[in-house]
């Protein structure tokens, strides 16, 4: 690892965040003096665990507008999603074995999807056009009486783009088949409403949301009632749906970075928003050839997934490491390129000048500066040494 004078600007909060003060505040009694066994009913230390997570699921539920009783504890998007679609294939698959999903999915809502494929079920993916959204009409041609789930994220962890939850939910409910939504970059960014949208299924989970890595959540929801099939055998926690040993203070935690999404998400869409603004209009100003990917309109506030002409994104972020960002999602960084970005009608050389930038809740305006600064002065000089290579060439 190379040494650094100063600590990087942090600019990847779609691969995770810093944690909140507030919320380590929460947590820390829980690893000391009340570190109990929830599920322990007999004496004082298992109650308090227990009353403590009762009230984390309640801020929990509040922020998507569920009941408590709605919410199982994960350890994170990827155990919930996989919980989802496989909970619900594996004991529905028989009767209904049609699952529709989106191309553009996070790879554990694929993966999952690919394995009950294998599993017997059968599956159609949705494409999305250059706004990065679904088409409703291809969601309605696709549904048809075999079909059991439609599993489509709420926000995009690439383009940060939103889709259309309500209309999918109507769809969904008209036709009598679960709605599953991924929400991990959509908690705290965009105002979420389970019961009001239709949504059976949501995953969430703390780190991307200032909250502690290692806990998320399912909703599964009672009206309609959801049933599934548990993915680990165990002492019946979580209502038989989750065995294991709930972890107190990762559950706190994830209660607080509930409650503190709620309360900030309007300021903070605004504030984060207008860094976002001022950055990309920097940027379009002083460059040129600079392109966003996926629609402005439909997109949270602290995304900003941009493609520079004539600059390799992997070499401008190697060449900038006083800046912390990506080419794409923290995920799917092994594998060579984005195809999410693909999916959206990228070209190639497209893909390879495009880069994410993520704010958040601690990108300060200082920051944002220093930037937007540092992108402009590398770009230019990746650019004039193109430029010196081809004249040197034609010499
Ligand atoms: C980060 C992320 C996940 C995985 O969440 P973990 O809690 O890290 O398992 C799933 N889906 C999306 C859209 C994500 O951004």
């Amino acid at each position: 690892m190379r040494k650094l004078e100063h600590r990087p600007v942090y600019l990847d909060n779609h691969a995770t965040t810093q944690m909140d003060q507030r919320v380590l505040d929460a947590m820390l009694p829980y690893f000391l003096d009340k570190f109990g066994n929830p599920h322990s009913d007999s004496h004082y230390f298992g109650w308090e665990a227990s009353e403590a997570i009762n009230i984390s699921r309640e801020q929990i539920a509040n922020s998507i507008g569920a009941n408590a009783d709605e919410i199982v504890f994960t350890s994170g998007a990827t155990e919930a999603n996989n919980l989802a679609l496989k909970g619900v294939a594996r004991l529905f698959g028989k009767k209904k074995d049609h699952i529709i999903t989106c191309v553009t999915e996070h790879p554990c809502v694929l993966e999952s999807v690919r394995s009950l494929v294998d599993e017997g079920m059968r599956a159609t993916y949705l494409n999305v056009n250059h706004d990065g959204l679904i088409d409703i009409t291809e969601l309605e041609q696709a549904i048809t009486k075999d079909t059991l789930l439609v599993s489509v994220m709420a926000v995009q962890n690439e383009i940060g783009t939103i889709q259309p939850l309500s209309e999918i939910g109507e769809i969904c409910h008209r036709n009598k088949v679960y709605f599953h939504s991924d929400g991990a970059q959509a908690l705290g960014k965009i105002p979420i409403d389970v019961k009001k949208m239709n949504i059976d299924m949501m995953s969430i989970t703390g780190h991307k949301v200032y909250g502690p890595m290692g806990c998320g959540a399912l909703y599964i929801g009672k009206t309609p009632k959801v049933k599934l099939m548990p993915l680990f055998s165990g002492g019946g926690q979580e209502r038989g749906i989750r065995s294991g040993t709930l972890p107190t203070p990762l559950c706190v935690g994830f209660g607080k970075t509930c409650e503190l999404a709620i309360d900030l998400l309007a300021v903070e869409s605004i504030s984060i928003g207008r860094k976002r603004d001022l950055l990309l209009e920097k940027l379009t100003s002083e460059l040129s050839g600079v392109h966003i990917n996926g629609c402005m309109k439909h997109r949270v506030a602290g995304n900003l997934n941009l493609s520079i002409d004539k600059v390799d994104a992997e070499s401008l972020i190697a060449s900038l490491p006083d800046l912390a960002f990506s080419t794409g999602s923290a995920c799917s960084s092994n594998s060579d390129s984005s195809y999410v970005l693909k999916e959206i009608g990228l070209s190639n050389s497209e893909i390879d000048s495009s880069m994410r930038i993520g704010l958040g809740r601690f990108s300060s305006d200082d920051q944002i500066n220093y930037a937007g600064d540092r992108l402009i002065e590398e770009v230019r000089k990746i650019r004039n040494s193109r430029r010196s290579i081809f004249i040197n060439a034609a010499e």
